[in-house]
């Protein structure tokens, strides 16, 4: 045999062995990244937390060829559930008020059973909250003192209106007992108990403008109360996690004026947990997206890159968010 024809076999035995392997794995590279699922806790499906899942959800998953993270919404009961279940590792990712994103990392006020918890990690802050009373205009109630002696739906145990409702009445030194009756319902079910008369008032905790009040002001005659006077100034004194706020005059049928209120920073949490890596892509494509992000929710208006990388933050940042916000000259 000479050279040319040893060559010849040669490439045809290794040609040939070429060809098996890529039969063996007929996978592409890409596809052989294994998929990281997330699943991140929201609320009610009319409030804001659920459409701003949906759509941090929806920049996390345009991306994902390149990144091989897959995020899915939950609707839940609210902050207090996302809190617990993040915890218990049963939920990846979850979007809380920062009154208890505080206590929930402090151990403090209703975690104080359960004790700190100091895995908790801050991703990035969000929108801005108002605790929102509606009441029926036939109950005649403007100010929150008016409620005594009305039914009222203090909200799902789950939600952060519930948790923060309570911490207010403490602080008034009220009870339920003050009220006609309480009502526990979800987020989503509040608004027509109140048209159906089944109720006097709600309380929700939660950005505006929503679906949720939208419905309570137009289905029926309804108007927002105000929530002010000095147990509130001396909570916002006291307590760093709150803020004074108003609900816009004009922004829902029936209430032309703008009400007081006290607020809070609503925002993304994780647990130290969530690989760095995994943290580092969600926070960018949310970043990097945040015109688009911004055009999905009105109440997602005002947000600036330097508000998300540090506003309402009471806990460590997961290293992750960290890592962008430092190269993105965010914070130092
Ligand atoms: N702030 C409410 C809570 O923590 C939820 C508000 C919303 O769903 O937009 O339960």
């Amino acid at each position: 045999m000479n050279l040319r024809k040893h060559m010849g076999l040669l490439i045809i035995v290794v040609a040939a062995f070429a060809f098996s392997l890529a039969l063996a794995s007929p996978v592409s590279a890409q596809e052989q990244k294994p998929t990281k699922f997330v699943t991140i806790g929201t609320g009610g499906v009319t409030g804001v937390y659920y459409p701003v899942g949906g759509a941090i959800s929806r920049l996390i998953n345009a991306n994902r060829e390149q990144h091989g993270i897959r995020a899915t919404v939950e609707s839940t009961g609210g902050s207090i559930y996302n809190l617990n279940t993040i915890r218990a590792g049963d939920l990846d990712i979850g979007v809380v008020q920062s009154d208890w994103q505080y206590h929930a990392y402090y151990g403090t006020s209703r975690f104080s059973d359960v004790g700190p918890n100091k895995k908790l990690r801050a991703l990035f802050s969000i929108h801005p909250e108002s605790f929102t009373v509606v009441a029926r205009k036939d109950a005649n109630v403007t100010k929150f003192e008016q409620l005594r002696g009305k039914r009222v739906s203090i909200g799902d145990p789950g939600s952060g209106q519930r948790a923060s409702m309570d911490l207010l009445l403490e602080r008034m030194g009220w009870d339920h007992s003050v009220f006609g009756a309480t009502f526990d319902l979800k987020a989503a079910e509040q608004s027509i108990a109140l048209c159906n008369n089944q109720i006097d008032a709600m309380v929700y905790f939660v950005g505006h403008p929503n679906g949720s009040i939208q419905e309570a002001t137009t289905t029926c005659d309804s108007v927002i109360v105000e929530v002010a006077g000095p147990v509130i100034d001396k909570m916002i004194e006291e307590l760093p996690y709150y803020r004074s706020a108003v609900i816009p005059g004009g922004m829902y049928r029936g209430n032309p004026t703008e009400v007081k209120t006290f607020g809070v920073g609503a925002l993304l949490v994780t647990s130290s947990d969530l690989p760095d890596d995994v943290a580092y892509e969600i926070v960018k494509a949310v970043f990097d997206g945040l015109e688009s992000f911004k055009r999905l929710h009105p109440a997602l208006e005002h947000l600036t890159r330097q508000s998300m990388a540090t506003d309402a933050i009471a806990i460590p940042l997961h290293a992750g968010a960290e890592k962008y916000f430092k190269e993105t000259g965010l914070i130092k």
